[in-house]
């Protein structure tokens, strides 16, 4: 327990140290609000619930997760303090407790054996794409594998717990029940302390592979989906330092003012690399669990294009984990490579239609447009690098005030005649 809690604890300030290289994003207030999406969205499993089969496995996989949870702190409790069942004297509620922890253990079986095929038989299409490399699946197959040990080794140690303890037992356990009488009373014992053993070292091995997979989302996933964005959708935050000067501008009596001096011009314009991105940026990349259902709904991706959200989400995490130990030590580090171009190329954030489709139908909240909307930025305002039909639209809002091709005294021409007529 000490070499899992201290291995974890390291990992956790990895990613503290990653966090800090981030910018900010938007304050968390609107607390109650918050609280009523994470009931509706990580509780209730809203969203994954839209498509109902594979939503309502997924759903009961993850209730049956959190009163499973109750179980393995028992667990740690009766480790540490050579003590049996340590809840028991909650009674009827402990029944509940273990009679649910049970079904849903068998359930889990049943639901991570179905997943697997459907991941390796039935090659489901969203499973695929260039970011779902073979490591991804390997990924995936190895986190499934350790579910079903825990599960497995859940059950029998329930069994043997009900071999050795008889009518005394604390709880009820409706699939044990039946496991219990094939275990001979001579082996009982062995069979109890094994199963306990497996389990727990299975949890503590388990939740320090989860920060380096994309499971991870079992720990982030309630984080971010109470930190959602709470902005309309399709409102774009505008950048500040840009949103001042043009005040600036119009206003007449600050047009010719000299900058202030307490304000700092910004570094960089829009997202080049993965210091630019924001905290909720990265708090979406970690939480992404690759599901693929964001890109399943991309008009872009649908059409052929190169874009797909999740490889957004997959590109900064894996940047992340490539610069952020060095830019951790030296914040002049560079490996001459960046976000947009060495890992996202132009063309997949051109192809985007700022629809939010992905954002609609992402389990867990993540917000892939405003993103991509600030890697265009940094092309637009850092590099001029955007196609052609913008970059003749520009130039028209710069010369006419308008997208438009003609100057604004042609503006009512279209009523030459009409006019004259009345
Ligand atoms: S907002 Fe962009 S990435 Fe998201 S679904 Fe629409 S086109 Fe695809
Ligand atoms: S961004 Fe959301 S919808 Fe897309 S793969 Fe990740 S978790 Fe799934």
């Amino acid at each position: 327990m000490a070499l899992s809690l201290g291995l974890f604890t390291f990992t956790v300030f990895r990613l503290i140290s990653f966090f800090k290289l981030t910018k900010t994003a938007f304050p968390i207030d609107r607390i109650s609000e918050r609280l009523g999406i994470l009931a509706l969205v990580a509780f209730g499993q809203s969203k994954i619930l839209r498509r109902p089969m594979i939503g309502l496995m997924h759903a009961l996989v993850y209730w049956g997760f959190l009163v499973i949870t109750v179980g393995s702190m028992e667990m740690i409790i009766d480790g540490l303090t050579g003590k049996e069942r340590v809840l028991s004297f909650m009674g009827p509620v402990y029944s509940f407790i273990t009679t649910s922890g049970d079904l849903f253990a068998a359930f889990i079986i049943f639901a991570c054996f179905a997943f697997l095929i459907r991941r390796h038989v039935m090659r489901v299409k969203r499973f695929s794409g260039v970011e779902m490399t073979a490591k991804s699946s390997a990924d995936a197959t190895m986190a499934l594998s350790m579910i079903i040990i825990l599960m497995v080794s859940l059950i029998g140690m329930n069994a043997g717990y009900l071999a050795v303890y008889g009518p005394d037992a604390a709880g009820y356990y409706p699939v044990a029940k039946y496991l219990a009488p094939m275990i001979a009373p001579e082996n009982a014992h062995f069979v109890h302390e094994a199963n306990w053993w497996i389990h727990i070292a299975t949890i503590f091995v388990f939740m320090n592979i989860l920060p380096y997979s994309k499971h991870f989302h079992i720990f982030m996933s309630m984080p971010n989906v109470f930190l959602t964005n709470l902005k309309p959708m399709t409102q774009l935050a505008n950048m500040e330092s840009v949103t001042r000067e043009v005040k600036l501008m119009m206003d007449p009596n600050t047009a010719f003012a000299p900058p202030a001096e307490d304000v700092p011009p910004p570094e960089r314009f829009g997202v080049k690399d993965v210091e630019d991105v924001t905290w909720k940026n990265y708090t979406d990349a970690l939480t992404c669990t690759e599901c693929g259902r964001c890109t399943s709904v991309c008009p872009a991706n649908i059409t052929g294009k190169l874009l797909s959200p999740r490889k957004i989400m997959i590109d900064v995490r894996k940047r992340m984990s490539v610069k952020g130990p060095g830019l951790a030590k030296d914040s002049n580090y560079t490996d001459e490579k960046s976000l947009v171009g060495d890992y996202i190329s132009t063309e997949e954030l051109w192809a985007c239609t700022t629809c939010n489709a992905c954002v609609q139908e992402c389990p867990v909240n993540i917000d892939h447009v405003s993103l991509i909307v600030d890697m265009r930025r940094n092309l637009v305002m850092e590099e001029s690098n955007a196609p052609a039909e913008l970059v003749q639209m520009f130039a028209n809002i710069e010369n006419n005030g308008s997208p438009w091709q003609f100057s604004p005294d042609d503006r009512m021409n279209w009523a030459d005649g009409i006019i004259a007529k009345q």
